[in-house]
């Protein structure tokens, strides 16, 4: 018989849509959830190892949609031998990767700059980490959110990047995209990642501006498409949203900017919303002081003041609201911010079935994970404490107290 792990006397949210309820019994025989509901109900097998869930909340394992693993400082601008030389990256990488599982994060998708090899690591188990979906480099056209360069700079945009990252696909025109997306998916892509509008941290272009055509957005996603890959693009005006809708991309990110009409386009084609109000809410802190151009700062507070909005007309729209974080470097360990600040605009339950339920279909995976429900692959996390009266408990990683991954428990801390 299959090994079975019993958590007993829980408070259970189970991302369905359904209350908490509680005292609640989960029962995990091998790698999927055998059974789960009230106490009463439930019995548990002989010699399951027993979890006492008192005083607990069971949560299924959440899913950062929009990490960037990989990205281990805010600046890659530099020697990057000099700064971050090989091994040393690496092990960083692979911290970061640990660190985002023992914070309770089962799954991510990564939206840009970690190389699939990375993936594979974990996969062998040379390092504990989530489930992941990688992006490879992201796709962006010259002067785009991808390169890099300041305005002086005619060196070669991808010059400066690590040896063991993928460095910035800059294309330009159908052929040289169409070749950058089938690079990325010949190299283990989960997912493409474009930029289909101006961003914050590059230096040149307007945050506010669409940036690729839809020509070249639709080769991009046609090459997706025929392996059956979906593609995610960072954008935040409603002009390069609808260039998104038209050419079948599958996420839009950040979308700060997402009016109604918009909205109703993404809604038509069953599209997710991924809005990233961690990064704006900690990057706004930035100072020119501490080495951030004017320029960034500006568009940072742009971007953070329609944040909240966005999310509000996606929801009363109907669109899909996944959630990710798209914080890196030094913040990597505050993906929970995002669930929150999401809480404050929709509340607490919402922003954990955005995080759960929505995720896992956004990443196709909504039959497996992202719910409490019998057969579905027991990725659990059970906190101390109650998320929907406390949500911000979720930061807390001594919070997270037993994490069960595919049925292996992977964190166990007795409370
Ligand atoms: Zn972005
Ligand atoms: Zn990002």
């Amino acid at each position: 018989m299959a090994d079975s792990i019993v958590i007993e006397n829980a408070t259970i949210f189970d991302s369905t849509g359904k209350e908490a309820y509680g005292p609640g019994t989960l029962v995990i025989e091998g790698d999927r959830i055998k059974s789960v509901g009230p106490s009463s109900q439930v019995s548990a097998p002989r010699g399951a190892t027993v979890i006492d869930g008192t005083g607990r909340t069971i949560l299924p394992g959440l899913i950062d949609a929009h990490a960037h693993v990989a990205l281990t400082d805010w600046d890659f601008s530099g020697d990057p031998d000099r700064n971050h030389p090989g091994a040393v990256y690496a092990y960083s990488v692979a911290r970061i990767i640990e660190d985002t599982l023992m914070h309770g994060f089962t799954t991510v998708r990564d939206a840009g700059g970690c190389d699939w090899s990375f993936k594979l690591a974990v996969e062998r188990g040379l390092i504990p980490g989530p489930r992941m979906f990688v992006a490879n480099a992201f796709i962006s056209q010259t002067g785009g959110h991808g390169d890099m360069r300041q305005r002086h700079d005619r060196s070669d945009p991808c010059a400066r990047w690590h040896p063991l990252m993928p460095p910035p696909a800059i294309a330009d025109g159908v052929p040289q995209v169409r070749q950058a997306a089938r690079e990325q998916l010949r190299t283990g892509a989960d997912q493409i990642k474009v930029m289909a509008g101006g961003g914050a941290a590059s230096p040149t272009d307007p945050l506010d501006a669409p940036q690729y055509t839809v020509e070249e957005l639709s080769a991009i996603v046609y090459e997706a498409t025929v392996v059956r890959k979906p593609v995610m693009a960072h954008v935040y005006v409603p002009e390069g949203i609808k260039n998104c809708v038209e050419a079948g991309v599958r996420s839009i990110e950040h979308g700060n900017f997402l009016d109604e009409e918009s909205a109703y386009l993404m809604k038509e084609n069953d599209m997710y919303l991924v809005p990233t109000l961690s990064v704006y809410e900690l990057k706004s802190k930035h100072t020119v002081e501490g080495g951030t151009l004017q320029s960034t700062i500006d568009k940072i507070n742009l971007a953070k003041g329609r944040a909240p909005q966005s999310v509000e007309i996606a929801s009363a729209v109907g669109v899909n609201v996944a959630s990710g974080s798209d914080v890196y470097g030094p913040d990597a360990n505050k993906k929970a911010l995002e669930l929150e600040l999401k809480a404050a605009i929709m509340g607490a339950d919402k922003a954990i079935i955005s995080a759960t339920r929505t995720n896992s279909n956004l990443v196709g995976m909504g039959n497996e994970i992202g719910t409490l429900e019998e057969g579905k692959l027991a990725d659990i996390i059970v906190v101390e404490g109650n998320p929907l009266d406390d949500i911000a408990i979720l930061q807390d990683e001594q919070k997270i107290q037993v994490i069960i991954q595919g049925g292996k428990i992977v964190k166990n801390i007795n409370g």
